[in-house]
């Protein structure tokens, strides 16, 4: 198998965290496009109910066909979900309001942990998934049978973090999720690292709780924060993802100096024989 370049089976990465409102889906959104924008082929599998990141890619809801719904119960195979993006090589599975019911209707479900991670399975041995190199998770705010199905696909998880009161007791809760998943269901997951979002320099407890966050997780933190900024803000609105609303504004080059670090980490990983 290719060592360098576009490796044959795509790197699975899950952006989660319990809380809403943190920067998970502008995180999935931002960080799917700058990693297209470098070369890569990516895939972004909406897993929220609420359909933001489908949205947010220009996708409405009238628009949406096959859904993840429909694959995680097994109607339809990953392949039919999958959309392009108006961004080239940028794919997307989007989201219908249906995968709420996903939770109930799959609680006696065989493999019910692992619907996500043997969809995605099936779709890079397919033809479609061929030279897919990065696939991203954006998760729904909770650590539900849906996370944890994102988390039972991943490789590696990215955690966006507000820097707010409650920071840490946010993060520990999702550390011992994945610590759960690892345990029981998939020994190799990782965390690739947590982020700092909506980041205010100005903001006395901002950098307060930066500093707390960096002396119990180390250098698993990005370098790069992702600042505050309305045009990241903005960019929804226009079905756009913010690099394409407005390139120059800091949120914009903030999420490509962190496609950078995450390419990075993967690239720093020992590879596989
Ligand atoms: P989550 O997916 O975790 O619920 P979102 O990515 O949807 O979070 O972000 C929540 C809200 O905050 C959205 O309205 C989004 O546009 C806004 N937002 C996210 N990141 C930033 C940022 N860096 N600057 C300003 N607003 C942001
Ligand atoms: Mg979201």
């Amino acid at each position: 198998s290719p060592v360098s370049g576009n490796s044959a089976t795509p790197r699975i990465l899950a952006i989660a965290n319990q809380k809403g409102g943190v920067g998970k889906t502008t995180t999935a959104i931002n960080l799917a496009t700058a990693l297209a924008a470098v070369g890569e082929k990516v895939l972004l599998i909406d897993l929220d109910p609420q359909g933001n990141a489908s949205t947010g890619l220009g996708i409405s809801a009238a628009d949406r066909g096959v859904t993840t719904y429909e694959v995680l119960s097994g109607d339809y195979r990953l392949e039919a979900a999958v959309a392009e993006s108006d961004i080239p090589g940028l794919l997307l599975a989007p989201a219908g309001v249906d995968l709420a019911g996903a939770e109930i209707e799959l609680i006696d479900a065989e493999r019910r942990h692992f619907r996500l991670a043997d969809a995605i399975e099936e779709y890079a041995a397919s033809e479609a998934g061929q030279g897919v190199s990065y696939i991203l998770i954006d998760c729904p705010p909770s650590l539900s049978l849906l996370t944890v199905n994102a988390l039972s696909a991943a490789h590696a998880v990215i955690i966006p973090l507000q820097c707010e009161f409650f920071a840490l007791e946010g993060l520990s809760q999702i550390m011992r999720t994945i610590e759960t998943v690892r345990t029981r269901i998939n020994p190799a997951l990782e965390l690739q690292g947590v982020v700092l979002t909506m980041h205010d320099r100005r903001n006395k407890l901002t950098n307060q709780v930066e500093d707390d966050v960096r002396g119990h997780f180390g250098d698993k933190v990005y370098t790069t924060v992702i600042p505050r900024n309305v045009r990241i803000s903005e960019a929804p609105s226009h079905g756009k993802p913010a690099l394409l609303y407005d390139l120059k504004c800091p949120g914009s080059q903030a999420y490509i100096q962190l496609a950078s670090e995450v390419i990075q980490r993967e690239r720093a990983r020992p590879q596989a024989a």
